[in-house]
């Protein structure tokens, strides 16, 4: 495989209720990463995801409302997507791709930043997020998704499972609802480091990766529980290195932008 490097970015942390990460939990609050990722492959640039919108760090309440009440991010306008990328070296239109995992807050930081992209995102997740049920309209920031001239690519749920972006194996998406309705993970696949597993919020944490803990924010259990029984088989399978979602206790122990896996 031809030079195919992950890099691991975030944009600052995000202060949240404990009982929001992990089913019946405390109201405390606990600070969590919110990582977003760059792969370079010689067909092209790709983002996934992009953390927190720049919008929210100049002004959280302005932009997200009352979910600010739950929710704050830390994080400078200088942490935005976009602005570490071109800090990395990276022109906006430069970026090929822009995978989306799901539509969350914390995650559709790159929506609307890369001109040329194709953005790909389950067309189920793009649904709900247009019309999400109440309990989960607060995570769903319209403006943030809703961005004119995005062209956007939609996968069809189980039926794109194992999604080949560039069709050499090196960027697989794989359907994993539960956490959100369209949510879907990610494996990469690397020439030294072999597989990587991004489980983006299918397991926020270890404690859901080892199947011990239920997140505090999902649309059903059910699959919740299915999808990390899949992504642990793959994982099983592949034997990768798995990176969990928003995991404060884990996240620390990987290698950071500038440097990278290859
Ligand atoms: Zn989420």
């Amino acid at each position: 495989m031809n030079s195919v490097r992950l890099y691991m970015f975030q944009t600052g942390w995000l202060r949240q209720k404990q009982v929001d990460i992990r089913l019946g939990a405390s109201q405390e609050e606990l600070v969590i990463p919110v990582p977003w990722f760059l792969v370079t492959h010689p067909e092209g640039n790709v983002v996934i995801d992009g953390g927190v919108a720049v919008e929210a760090a100049r002004d959280a309440r302005g932009h997200w409302g009352s979910v600010a009440d739950t929710c704050w991010p830390l994080m400078e306008p200088d942490d935005g997507c976009a602005e570490q990328l071109q800090r990395h070296g990276l022109k906006a239109e430069d970026v090929r791709y822009v995978l989306q995992s799901h539509l969350h807050l914390d995650h559709t930081g790159a929506l609307g930043h890369f001109p040329n992209a194709t953005h790909i995102v389950q067309r189920k997740e793009y649904e709900y997020a247009r019309a999400p049920d109440w309990f989960a309209a607060g995570g769903y920031i319209r403006k943030d998704i809703e961005k004119p001239g995005t062209k956007w690519l939609f996968l069809e749920g189980d039926s794109t499972d194992d999604f080949d972006l560039y069709g050499d194996g090196a960027i697989k998406a794989i359907f994993t609802p539960g956490h959100s309705p369209g949510h879907q993970s990610f494996l990469v696949t690397l020439a030294d480091t072999g597989a990587i597993l991004l489980t983006i919020d299918a397991a926020y944490t270890m404690d859901h990766w080892n199947e011990t803990a239920l997140p505090g924010i999902m649309t059903s259990a059910t699959d919740v529980a299915r999808s990390v029984k899949k992504l642990r088989a793959i994982a099983d399978k592949t034997g990768a290195m798995v990176v969990t979602g928003h995991d404060p206790d884990l996240w620390p122990s990987f290698r950071k932008a500038p440097q990278s896996y290859e």
